[in-house]
């Protein structure tokens, strides 16, 4: 797949899934989409032999980057959550899975052969998926909260508006006791 949906894929399950707000800030989802991409930013490849003798993709290199952001979350005296930290590590797995199904992946480099996948996913496809994940965080993060303003506004409205029309026929009715 390419970097883009390795990117949007782990901010789109985020958005899906967690509801805490303090996990879907701006820069928390930017930080998820960084960890995403980031084997492909550490080690920038076109061919799947080139992806294939990456460090970046091995299971060693996942497991030093996620000790590393846990021991930053430790020494931060937690201003940076260890669940947030695991989220991050979960985006850098999620794109060696979505690799290991578009080609494949040595999961054991540089220790080993550990390569396992295929091409579950065919590249004709990438393409088209960096279009639905752009869709889907635009439609998520944009178009969504807008539509619930506007509904919430459309309700609160109304509610006033009720309310209002319920003043005036009781002070109406005021009016017409004492008359
Ligand atoms: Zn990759």
């Amino acid at each position: 797949m390419d970097i883009f949906t390795h990117a949007l894929l782990p901010v789109i399950l985020v958005g899906a899934i967690a509801k805490r707000p303090d996990l879907r800030g701006r820069w928390q989802l930017v930080s998820i989409g960084i960890a995403g991409a980031l084997p492909d930013i550490l080690c920038p490849h076109l061919s799947l032999e080139a992806r294939m003798a990456s460090w970046s993709h091995g299971i060693s290199c996942w497991f030093m980057l996620t000790i590393v952001m846990l021991m930053i979350s430790y020494f931060s005296r937690r201003r940076i959550a260890a669940g947030f930290a695991s989220l991050l590590s979960g985006a850098y797995f999620l794109h060696m899975m979505c690799d290991a199904i578009s080609g494949g992946v040595n999961f054991f480099h540089p220790f080993g052969n550990g390569s396992w996948g295929d091409y579950w996913v065919d590249p004709i496809w990438w393409i088209p998926l960096d279009i639905a994940c752009f869709l889907t965080v635009y439609f998520m993060f944009r178009v969504a909260p807008r539509m619930r303003a506007l509904k919430q506004s459309g309700q609160t409205s109304l509610q006033g508006g009720l309310l209002e029309s319920a003043t005036d026929s009781n002070a109406t009715g005021w009016d017409s006791n004492e008359r």
